[in-house]
């Protein structure tokens, strides 16, 4: 009897520290994933959200690879990488495709998460080359208003890790996280890029480029390389407003900054200052070269009239004032150094109209 009762003792001991075992493993697990949720949620910008996803998590997560596929019917989020001077290349993982029909065999299956062994037929199109094929995955749909909007896709190294029979209760937590912070972080940034775009021309505003040159002008005093900034206005387009009209003035407009557009690099910073001036800021660019994409920009919009939405023809020159950032002026902080820039752009600009017109001058 007493060794009956020592042996079920024994018993529900053991069961009870078991129990305790499995509770504080929960909890660890529990905490774990808490910390991915505020990590996510906690992302402000898009380009925070991909470093946690790519990063952080993967490898907290312990994953092999993680890759995001994300549907862009319109090049809409394409568009707004390009905005925010993230180059596709520094996410390898964040992949795009125009419709559900380019998943090919996992199309029909992406209402649920897929898991399982790694299959180049079913798996390849989210871990496409030159990522090494991992030996099981987790394809999480992301999901929003009912609407598939792409998925996440974890690859382990470990053949079980993601076994069919896996409870996807975690995961597909994870996946809602992942579709609400995608959603999110895409619509703030097009918020910001409504608050910094001009709306007449589509090219950035005076905000945008004044937030930039800082940035820029710290960036280029650590990296070391040139910048130049460019002032540009035109001629007589006072004249253009009180005898074409307001609405033929703002034709104009539109045709010279996509004039401008058309000699810039992706990297240059073109926005619409105020009234008919624009700024241009030339990253990596000495004043020389500075001066010859500025003349560049003055014949492209001389020797080529615009044609107004009615047919008529219009001549319409521009001046420019070209300067470069003095390196003197590492001694100064940022935002002097960026006022006197625009200021000797400006004062460039302002002895080109002096001197007649249709000409680009060099501030020094
Ligand atoms: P200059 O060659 O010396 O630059 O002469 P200008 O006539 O171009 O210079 P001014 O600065 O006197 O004229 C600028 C005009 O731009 C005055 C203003 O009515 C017009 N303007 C400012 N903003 C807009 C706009 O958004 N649309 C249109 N259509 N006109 C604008
Ligand atoms: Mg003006
Ligand atoms: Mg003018």
């Amino acid at each position: 009897m007493t060794q009956d009762l020592a042996a079920e003792n024994r018993r529900l001991r053991e069961q009870l520290a078991q129990l305790l075992a499995q509770a504080e493993k929960n909890q660890r697990i529990l905490q774990k994933h808490q910390a991915f949720d505020l990590q996510f949620i906690s992302a402000g910008s898009l380009r925070e959200l991909l470093d946690t996803v790519f990063d952080t998590f993967a490898s907290s997560a312990g994953l092999h690879v993680v890759t995001l596929t994300l549907l862009d019917p319109d090049y809409d989020i394409r568009r707004i990488l390009v905005d925010l001077g993230i180059q596709q290349t520094e996410f390898p993982h964040l992949l795009f495709l125009q419709e559900e029909a380019e998943f090919g065999e996992l199309a029909g299956k992406l209402f649920k998460p897929v898991l399982g062994t790694y299959s180049e037929e079913l798996h390849g199109r989210v871990f496409p080359e030159p990522i090494v094929p991992p030996a099981s995955v987790a394809i999480l749909p992301l999901v929003r208003h009912g609407k598939l909007i792409g998925c996440m896709n974890l690859g382990s190294d470990d053949t079980k890790r993601f076994a069919p029979a896996l409870s996807t209760e975690f995961i597909e937590h994870l996946a809602s996280i992942i579709a609400i912070c995608v959603e999110n972080v895409i619509n703030t940034e097009r918020l910001k890029h409504i608050g910094l775009t001009d709306p007449l021309t589509g090219v950035n505003n005076r905000r945008y480029i004044e937030r930039r040159l800082l940035e820029e002008i710290g960036r280029s005093w650590r990296q070391s390389y040139a910048l130049s900034c460019m002032y540009i206005d035109i001629d007589y387009f006072k004249r253009i407003n009180d005898r074409m009209g307001h609405q033929a003035g703002d034709e104009v407009l539109r045709g010279v900054a996509a004039r401008i557009k058309a000699e810039l690099r992706l990297s240059d910073a073109l926005g619409r200052f105020g009234g008919e001036e624009f700024v241009v800021l030339l990253i990596d660019t000495e004043q020389v070269d500075a001066v010859n994409v500025a003349e560049r920009i003055r014949l492209g919009i001389a020797e080529h009239p615009l044609v107004l939405l009615n047919g008529q023809k219009l001549d319409v020159t521009v001046s420019l004032g070209v300067a470069a950032l003095d390196t003197k002026a590492r001694a100064e902080d940022v935002e002097a150094a960026a006022q006197r820039l625009v200021a000797q752009a400006d004062q460039a600009l302002y002895r080109a109209k002096e001197a007649g017109r249709n000409r680009v001058i060099a501030a020094g």
